[in-house]
């Protein structure tokens, strides 16, 4: 819990603070981040609505931070009103008082979870970026239909930036991942990724036409990053991670008892 909410913290850190627009973060020019050393109370959401399934047309909200594990959301990104009190506000993870729940999808802790309709949990980042979930009232952000994934576009792969980070080869189930949508001279490069893991090595997510999000992990690393502790190449938005001890989500070890 105490790494969790260090990374929740320095994740807040920079612009757009919020852990769920961190999906869009790569777009904020550095020089934006580097100027911001008080956390504002509101400000700019960077995913659009109609990615929720939703039609809220303000584009600012307040920044509320679960003031058990630290996570920092927009009211608007997390689902709850404008005028939610921001002073000892609980995530709704932490109001259950469930410290051990972890994303279903990819298998973290840390960062904003939503109970899923068939009872476990699931970050927004991770619904959003995964095909074919949804919410089920859009408005509230939950609960996260997580049974009518489209299985043709993601893959039960281990993930290139995790596998081999913890002790857990013997765990068959690892997680929903992202395919690479990067390619050298003509083939696919056919790695894959926790969204969770993409967001905080580096990987630009981008959403097509179709909606769907894509990200590439050959930007961020040319060879498979199990070993690294801190990426080589550093990107935008990422400085803080570096600093963490152990540089990403806490926790996968879990699975390994
Ligand atoms: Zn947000
Ligand atoms: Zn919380
Ligand atoms: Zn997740
Ligand atoms: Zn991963
Ligand atoms: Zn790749």
């Amino acid at each position: 819990m105490a790494n969790e909410a260090e990374f929740n913290y320095l994740n807040s850190q920079q612009a757009p603070h919020c852990s769920v627009c961190s999906l869009f973060r790569s777009s904020f020019s550095q020089q934006q981040q580097r100027h911001q050393e008080q956390q504002p109370t509101s400000s700019a959401v960077l995913i659009p609505d109609q990615l929720f399934g939703s039609n809220n047309k303000s584009n600012t909200s307040i920044l509320l931070r679960c003031s058990s594990c630290r996570v920092c959301v927009h009211a608007k990104c997390y689902g709850v009103a404008e005028t939610t009190p921001a002073m000892s506000w609980l995530c709704r993870r932490c109001d259950r008082n469930l410290d051990t729940a972890k994303c279903c999808l990819c298998l973290q802790k840390g960062g904003a979870l939503k109970p899923t309709s068939d009872t476990r949990w699931a970050h927004i980042v991770c619904a959003l970026s995964l095909p074919g979930i949804f919410f089920d009232q859009p408005a509230i952000r939950e609960p996260i239909v997580v049974n009518r994934m489209v299985r043709e576009k993601v893959v039960f792969v281990n993930c290139v930036f995790c596998a081999g980070r913890s002790d857990c080869s013997s765990v068959f189930y690892r997680g929903v991942c992202l395919p690479c949508a990067g390619s050298s001279a003509g083939k696919r490069c056919g790695r894959a990724f926790h969204p969770t893991c993409g967001l905080v090595n580096g990987v630009r997510f981008t959403v097509g036409l179709d909606g769907l999000f894509s990200g590439c992990c050959c930007s961020v690393s040319s060879r498979p990053a199990a070993k690294k502790k801190v990426p080589q190449h550093v990107n935008v938005g990422q400085q803080v991670f570096a600093k963490h001890p152990d540089g990403r989500y806490a926790a996968v070890s879990d699975d390994c008892h």
